[in-house]
């Protein structure tokens, strides 16, 4: 599907990929700010670029975000300062381009009903041009973030209230969106009406709530899961309790299916699916048509280690490490330029040289996007004694650009959207590749009921590419 021009890298950068958190105390027994912290600590996999914290406690909305990882940004004394009743957190992930501090989340305005604190996990592919909009109607912006459309949006349609402003922000964006908002007395959710982004419900004690993008951040807080918030939903917490408002959703959900291939942590549940499970499932299933004859099934971790368990356990080779991971490194996508992330993989990686020499290695990867990684594990394996490399990856071949909320890079850069497999493989330098068919990934998460977002494998995406250009504004 061809790109509309001035879509993908309009602004610094379209490509938000992060994870949200929010908190309400009814009972006035929980530090919202220490819980937004933990919760947050827990969903760092989802961005490590900036986080953020707003808290209120009736009066007025206070925050503290910066670029950082969660502990860098916030001390302990920081954390004991964030005292409220309500509370909402965001991690940003780093892609490429300006890293700015002001593109640091939860955002916070002041607008005609008081204030409002906003994090957003998605992206909206029609912000731009809701963006022009606005500034043709004199809007100020302050950040390059999509997000920052979706609160000027809300404070203009906010006549007939709160509310009804959030249904017309729904009606006019286009995109992905996992949503958590706050006023100085409400906690609110909202998903979009295809449920892109992930986002579930819990509860601490009786009557406080909690929401995150993964269910992983409730175990963090001690929270018990309720549900997920379903596609078109919007749920709205305050001392009445909890309310749930559906938006009529005209066709059938499309959760990112990646977010069990990589991008998700294996702990979550996410719509009814563990992810544990599903990339367990995969490793299988990978197995399951192969024939290879090796000595030993290693992973490369830590996103692999469930399919490459899933793969020995059906092909009967025996798991084992080879290779040993840096763990304060974090994920390899950080650094922006080639020749960084090269090294960036070598810092990350070693080859475990007495457990592969001599031996003929099954290498199983969640994922392969650039190359980069799968070109420089082979080679660092053979290095290292290897005999035979044969990698197995319990995705398919990803041919297409993320423009719902994944880190991808563009179409030239995808190993696999203008190479065979037999290219690919000789590109990474393996003694032979296979990939998951899309068919089998899809059966590893069949047990949800939703539908599937697979665009980045077939091109198939929730709504037309076209969509971008739709601005249509409800306002008076
Ligand atoms: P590459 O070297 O570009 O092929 O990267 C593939 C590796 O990056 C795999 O090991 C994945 O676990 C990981 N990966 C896949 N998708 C992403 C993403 N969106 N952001 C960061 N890392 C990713």
């Amino acid at each position: 599907m061809p790109v509309p021009t001035d879509f993908r890298f309009a602004g610094d950068r379209m490509e938000e990929d992060c994870g949200v958190f929010g908190v309400y105390d009814a009972e006035g027994s929980l530090h919202v700010g220490e819980a937004a912290y933990f919760g947050l600590y827990s969903l760092q996999h989802r961005g490590q670029e900036s986080a953020g914290i707003a808290v209120t406690d009736g009066s007025g909305i206070r925050y503290v975000r910066n670029k950082g990882l969660v502990p860098e940004v916030f001390d302990q004394e920081t954390i004991q300062a964030l005292t409220g009743r309500i509370a909402i957190g965001h991690v940003r992930y780093s892609t490429f381009g300006v890293s700015d501090a002001i593109n640091a989340q939860p955002l916070v305005a002041r607008y005609k009903h008081g204030n409002l604190a906003l994090a957003h996990n998605g992206n909206l592919i029609n912000a731009p041009a809701l963006r022009s909009k606005l500034e043709d109607y004199g809007a100020i912006f302050q950040t390059t973030v999509d997000t920052e459309v979706i609160l000027n949006l809300i404070a203009r349609l906010s006549s007939d209230g709160l509310e009804e402003a959030i249904h017309k922000m729904m009606k006019s964006v286009r995109g992905s969106y996992a949503l958590v908002m706050m006023t100085e007395t409400q906690l609110i959710g909202i998903r979009d009406p295809f449920g892109i982004r992930p986002l579930a419900l819990g509860r601490i004690g009786e009557d406080s709530y909690v929401l995150a993008s993964e269910s992983c951040a409730f175990d963090a807080v001690g929270a018990e899961f309720v549900r997920d918030v379903h596609p078109g939903e919007i749920v709205i917490i305050d001392e009445n309790g909890l309310r749930s408002i559906q938006m009529p959703v005209t066709c059938r959900s499309k959760l990112c299916v990646f977010e069990f291939v990589y991008f998700a942590r294996t702990d979550s549940m996410i719509d009814g699916v563990g992810v544990y499970a599903a990339r367990k499932a995969a490793g299988m299933r990978l197995a399951a048509h192969d024939d290879v004859s090796a000595d030993m099934v290693i992973a490369v971790p830590d996103s692999a280690v469930p399919a490459a368990i899933g793969y020995a356990e059906k092909s009967g080779i025996p798991y084992g490490e080879g290779l040993a991971k840096n763990r304060y490194v974090g994920r390899t996508f950080i650094q922006p330029e080639q020749g960084m992330r090269e090294i960036g993989v070598r810092t990350k990686l070693n080859a475990l040289t007495k457990n592969v020499k001599g031996k003929r290695i099954v290498m199983v990867d969640d994922s392969i996007v650039r190359g980069t990684t799968s070109r420089k594990i082979v080679d660092m394996l053979r290095l290292a004694g290897a005999r035979e490399v044969h990698m197995r990856v319990s995705s398919p071949i990803v041919m297409h650009p993320c423009f719902f909320g994944i880190d991808t890079p563009s179409e030239e850069e995808l190993l696999g959207s203008h190479r065979t497999c037999e290219q690919m493989r000789e590109y990474i330098g393996a003694d032979s590749l296979k990939f998951l068919s899309l068919h089998d990934l899809l059966k590893t998460v069949e047990g949800s009921g939703c539908g599937f977002c697979s665009g980045c494998f077939d091109g198939d995406y929730p709504m037309p590419l076209s969509e971008s250009e739709s601005c249509d504004l409800a306002i008076e």
